[in-house]
């Protein structure tokens, strides 16, 4: 058994699970020993939850940073001690990272090192708010734990072989040039889709796909046989639909607005963009999905319409990109769980052929879709980390 710890390392949150593996087929050939995630990271106190394989909380405690904040570096270190204290880490063969931005290079997992860290860390500023905390925790366990390989995976990879027209803004040559092009991000829970959805299908060829990746993060992506076309985020994870606190598309000449007219500086305009917009932007409560749709004040409404209608103009968007559509398939967090989204936007693209069955979409079923409806609609379960594992499981000895 060769046991491959996954690192998920986001802007406020360290998540991780090890996974062990008999024998590299299948996805779904791993098992999993335990899984967590750290939340609250960076500030004065944060929540661990770690739980075994079958959902059993194994320890559920929150840690008090000492003298500074609580940051990803201290998880780490904590995470390391309860895997000592608790488990044989000695069995670990691998570590995977997911890495937001592999930039215009790097496109297919890599064994992580000095050298590669130190190129990947002049992409920070493509993804200033994710791409420290991905590498972060590479460079500590480089330290920590020389001995073990560990593996880059990359959000931008799956989207790298998309067609130059697909990515390029309509902007100067050189800054084309100089890799200011769309790279779209997710890539690793569309990879996963992409790779699990035949056997769904039953066939290995899927044809034209929309995959709806909502969660705190949210983005389409159009993929020909699994093959990635278009997918709704662009130079940074901003772009493309509202998210839980970022505002998606928006018009560019408003940026220079506030910088002008309203004299907000650079920094207070990414603070704005990406952590005050988006669901709590718009509905001034909350901006998680569930709370937005228990509440009854009229701008919990507004901000779930707003996220619905965006994702009914993405996928006309899409489906354009594809030349129509077969099947559209929703995962994470909201497209998992959230019935009353998923009927929203498949009520607002019938027009496209999706009929969406009220009764499997409220028992949760795998596919949605009523009988004879042209497009196929289904809820597929996404695993990054499972991904990753598979990734880096190449790498072990
Ligand atoms: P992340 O991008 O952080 O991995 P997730 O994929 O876990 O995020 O998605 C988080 C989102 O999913 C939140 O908006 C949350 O409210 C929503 N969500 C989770 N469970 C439900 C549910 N049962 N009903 C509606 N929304 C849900």
């Amino acid at each position: 058994m060769r046991d491959i710890l996954v690192i998920n390392s986001g802007s406020s949150s360290l998540k991780f699970a090890m996974l062990g593996l008999d024998d590299l087929r299948a996805l779904d050939d791993f098992s999993v020993h335990y899984q967590g995630q750290f939340s609250g990271l960076g500030g004065c106190q944060a929540h661990l939850v770690i739980r075994d394989g079958q959902g059993k909380i194994l320890r559920d405690d929150h840690f008090a940073a000492i003298d500074d904040l609580y940051d990803h570096a201290a998880a780490l270190k904590d995470l390391l001690k309860w895997m000592d204290e608790n488990t044989d880490s000695s069995r670990i063969r691998a570590i995977g990272h997911r890495i937001v931005h592999g930039g215009r290079h790097y496109r297919q997992p890599v064994r992580l090192d000095e050298g590669v860290l130190d190129d990947l860390e002049t992409l920070i500023p493509l993804a200033p708010l994710h791409q420290p905390h991905c590498l972060g925790p590479v460079r500590m366990l480089l330290t920590l734990r020389p001995d073990v390989p560990q593996v880059g995976c990359f959000d931008t990879g799956f989207h790298a072989g998309q067609d130059p027209v697909a990515q390029a803004f309509a902007l100067p040559r050189r800054l084309t040039e100089a890799g200011l092009i769309r790279y779209g991000f997710h890539g690793l829970s569309y990879e996963y889709i992409s790779r699990r959805f035949p056997a769904y299908l039953h066939r290995p060829e899927t044809g034209r796909v929309i995959a709806a990746h909502l969660g705190n993060g949210a983005s389409l992506c159009a993929m020909l046989n699994g093959v990635s076309v278009a997918s709704t985020m662009g130079f940074t994870a901003l772009d493309g639909l509202p998210m839980g606190t970022r505002c998606g598309n928006i018009d560019p000449g408003l940026v220079l607005h506030l910088l002008t007219a309203e004299g907000m500086t650079a920094q207070q305009v990414g603070d704005l963009l990406y952590k005050q917009s988006g669901l709590l932007g718009v509905s001034g409560i909350s901006g998680d999905m569930r709370d937005l749709l228990e509440s009854e004040m009229p701008s919990a409404k507004e901000a779930v319409d707003l996220f619905v209608y965006r994702i009914i103009r993405e996928i006309g968007s899409l489906s354009a990109a594809l030349g129509g559509v077969d099947h559209l398939v929703f995962t994470a967090g909201i497209g998992e769980n959230a019935a009353p989204v998923r009927e929203m936007v498949s009520k607002g693209c019938e027009w496209l052929g999706i009929r969406c069955d009220h009764s499997r979409n409220q028992r949760g079923e795998i596919r949605i879709s009523e009988d004879g409806s042209p497009v196929g609609v289904w809820v597929i379960p996404t695993n990054e980390e499972r991904m990753i594992a598979w990734h880096t499981a190449h790498y072990c000895h």
